[in-house]
């Protein structure tokens, strides 16, 4: 095998080996937790501290109502018990429960507001709840593919990295030298000749480093400086 040949090689692998790297980097930044699945669990908390509030006032309400229809009863009964006989007393106290009615009825209307909201905010929030596991569901399932291509990938890894240092140590510190120094630069320094022209930089080569090439012998393009290889 040419030395050309051999880089050629080596590039192949390195070019798997840093999709693979790409790979994993983007898997492990998929792995973990998740930014949708955080929104629906803060929407969720946003939406039962709503309801909790509305039922507290829906409570509040409720009590205002016992209290307002005890002062009626009573107010209503010393009213009508006939004990009073007072005019001016009586119209006040008729004014009075006149008042404590129409507090009533404002309750009332308010409950039924409260009662309406509190229906919709449940069932918001029983939404949410589907719709939070239904993502719970969807995320685990979606964890556990990555985990395996995680896996998977990195058991590829290893197999190219074993692959590559079998094949580096069949070339010479000096070819290896000057391929990777290339190759911290360009991604693509090992390049074939197709039809007598260089795939790196597209121009013909001259016949001397054709020869030389087809020889055996490591030549590197004249325009482009890359590593020949004539496959
Ligand atoms: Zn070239």
């Amino acid at each position: 095998m040419t030395v050309a040949k051999r880089l050629y090689e080596l590039q192949q692998i390195d070019l798997d080996i840093q999709a693979k790297q790409e790979a994993l980097d983007e898997i492990s930044h998929q792995l973990g937790e998740s930014a949708s699945l955080n929104e629906a669990r803060l929407q969720l908390i946003a939406t039962e501290e709503h309801l909790a509030a509305l039922t507290k006032q829906q409570r509040e309400v409720e009590w205002e109502l016992d209290d307002l229809g005890n002062n009626i009863g009573q107010l209503s009964e010393k009213l009508y018990a006939g004990k009073i006989k007072n005019p001016k007393e009586l119209l006040g106290l008729e004014h009075e429960v006149g008042t404590l009615r129409s507090m009533l009825k404002q309750r009332e209307d308010k409950l039924l507001d409260l009662m309406s909201e509190v229906e919709v905010v449940q069932r918001k929030v029983v939404h949410e709840k589907e719709h939070l596991q239904k993502l719970e569901l969807e995320w685990q399932q979606e964890q556990k593919i990555l985990a395996q291509r995680q896996a998977e990938v990195s058991g590829q890894l290893v197999g190219l990295r074993q692959g590559r240092q079998a094949l580096v140590s069949g070339i010479t510190p000096e070819a290896l030298g000057l391929y990777e120094g290339m190759r911290s630069r360009k991604a693509q320094v090992v390049v074939r000749v197709e039809q007598g022209m260089c795939q790196g930089c597209r121009l013909t080569l001259p016949m001397s480093e054709w020869q030389r090439a087809k020889a055996g012998n490591l030549v590197q393009c004249s325009s482009c400086g890359r590593i020949l290889y004539l496959g």
